[in-house]
């Protein structure tokens, strides 16, 4: 099942449990996702109640960790209805990385590390053919990729296999190309989402792909870096599919279920080194043949997360990469700004290394001029920083934004497990709590980076909600009755907030301008 974070947030099929769901079916082991984003809660509990299955997972969030556990403990309950023994895991980056909290929360048997098909197939193939007469941690410590307390109390850590270039590919090339049932998830789409207020055009028929293992950068507050090295306890180079293979599940995907737009969820789709760049070169050129002969429609554009890096040679800017993505259909463009302070790219939550707020503006302003739409990834709140250095960010996000860029924005410096500076310390951290009813056991939540400076920490807590009810009144002067809300405009409603909250009444009302700006189309 999915975690219920997401819900409204990011409609669109679970791409990692799919692939996990075809891996297994392929060794016969029947599989169900829950996604709760479009299945009912109630009726999965009323089958595990009548004992329909001997495992249940979770990809487990940090952000939802308190609501996660809550949610298992209902599976727990109702597998406690059945006469069967059920197994509860749990994967992902949180598991992965927060293993030992989730174990220790006892809602949680066993979790896999990493890419977990192969230990997860293995280990429910075994348990199928009852190897161990039902002792699942017994079958568990005959598999690589798995960590788990023994009945005595011992953790048993056993990492991953390290991952190869052939079992990438097999599970992100092979094994993508099987039923998923995006027509369902496109329909809610159509009938929940609000038209006309991102820059970026909004294509319903997309569909996410990932191409590439993990991003190896160290920005200070991110935990996408550990999590392969992690899992396999070793260094883990990065991993890509070709130009080829990317090109040939575009095409699968228009054939099979008539996809026009194309989300590359790795953190960077042109990797950085001399390869992915070669690669997106190549890529874009296939594409633009493929539109040319009529092989695909001219219409198929393509979306990507990438760093401002990719775009600058040795400070120059790398136009024909640009070129080449705007060629192929590559309308936008997510960056991780993150802050424009140059003060603050150097602070360890941040630590973007190699660039300057300069290369940013470099780069932005060559990806508007060549038409690629930049959606600028900002971060409020980050601990280190001024009010005035949030402000400033603020601003000259939103000249970009009257420039045509978009922008998302995370209220908070989250304190996830696995970055850098997760382990550094000397900073608070703000934290939650959960409490296991059975055992009584408690478990601390870290949540966010509390910032030093006073009045950024009196009001970070209280940014996100502020910003739900300027979302709800633009909502009610609009007369707006959908739930997928734009994320440029819940952006720019966190600058209100934030600048409110500050009592920056004049930078809350030019923020506001540029609201009403847009959606009056008095700009663009
Ligand atoms: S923030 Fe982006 S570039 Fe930095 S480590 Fe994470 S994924 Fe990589």
């Amino acid at each position: 099942m999915t975690s219920k974070c997401w819900v409204g947030f990011n409609l669109a099929p679970p791409i990692g449990l799919y692939r996990l769901k075809n891996y297994l079916e392929k060794n016969e082991l029947k599989c169900d996702i829950l996604d709760f984003d479009i299945d009912s809660e109630q009726s999965y509990l009323q089958r595990v109640s009548e004992g329909d299955y001997d495992v249940i997972g979770m990809s487990v969030t940090h952000l939802n960790m308190k609501d996660d556990l809550d949610t298992l403990l209902r599976f727990r309950d109702a597998a406690r209805r059945s006469a069967k023994k059920c197994i509860f895991i749990a994967g992902g980056h949180e598991a992965t990385l927060n293993y030992k909290q989730w174990l220790e929360s006892g809602m949680v048997d066993i979790i896999f590390l990493g890419f977990a098909e192969d230990a997860l197939s293995a280990f429910c193939v075994k348990l199928s053919f009852n190897e161990t007469n039902g002792n699942h941690l017994e079958i568990a410590h005959e598999i690589a990729g798995v960590v788990f307390y023994k009945s005595d109390g011992k953790l048993v850590y056993k990492s991953s296999p390290r991952l190869t270039s052939e079992k990438f590919r097999q599970l992100s090339f092979n094994n993508i190309k099987s039923a998923i049932p995006y027509d369902k998830y496109w329909q809610k789409v159509r009938d929940d989402k609000i038209d006309g207020f991102n820059h970026t055009e909004f294509i319903v028929e997309t569909v996410r792909l990932y191409t590439s293992s993990h991003c190896p950068r160290k920005c200070g507050f991110c935990s996408s870096q550990s999590f392969l090295p992690e899992s396999q306890k070793s260094v883990a180079p990065i991993l890509m599919l070709s130009a080829e293979d990317v090109y040939e599940l575009v095409l699968y995907h228009i054939d099979k279920y008539g996809a026009r737009g194309f989300l590359f969820s790795d953190d960077d789709f042109p990797v950085g080194n001399r390869e992915g760049i070669v690669r997106i070169l190549n890529f874009s050129k296939l594409i633009v043949n493929a539109k040319n002969s009529g092989r695909i429609p001219k219409e198929v554009k393509f979306f990507c997360q990438s760093r401002i890096a990719d775009f600058l040679d040795q400070k120059n800017v790398r136009w024909n990469v640009i070129e080449a993505m705007k060629n192929a259909g590559f309308d936008n463009t997510g960056l991780g700004i993150e802050t424009f302070s140059d003060k603050l790219l150097k602070s360890p939550f941040i630590n973007k290394i190699g660039v300057t707020t300069n290369d940013y503006r470099i780069v932005l302003d060559a990806l508007l001029e060549k038409g690629i739409i930049p959606i600028i990834f900002l971060i409020v709140g980050i601990p280190d920083g001024t009010v005035e250095e949030q402000i400033e960010t603020m601003y000259v996000a939103m000249e970009y934004i009257r420039k045509g860029a978009d922008v998302s924005v995370l209220a908070r410096l989250r304190a996830n497990p696995g970055s850098p500076v997760y382990s550094l310390g000397g900073y608070d951290i703000s934290t939650t709590t959960w409490k296991n009813p059975y055992t009584g056991t408690e478990i601390v939540i870290n949540d966010y980076f509390i910032p030093k400076n006073e009045e950024l920490s009196r009001i970070v807590g209280m940014i996100q909600e502020t910003t739900e009810s300027v979302i709800n009144n633009i909502k009610i002067q609009r007369g707006w009755d959908k739930n997928i809300v734009p994320k440029s405009l819940v952006g720019i409603a966190t600058f209100i907030a934030t600048a409110k909250l500050l009592h920056r009444d004049a930078a809350a009302n030019d923020f506001t301008r540029t609201i009403n700006d847009i959606l009056d189309e008095k700009i663009h």
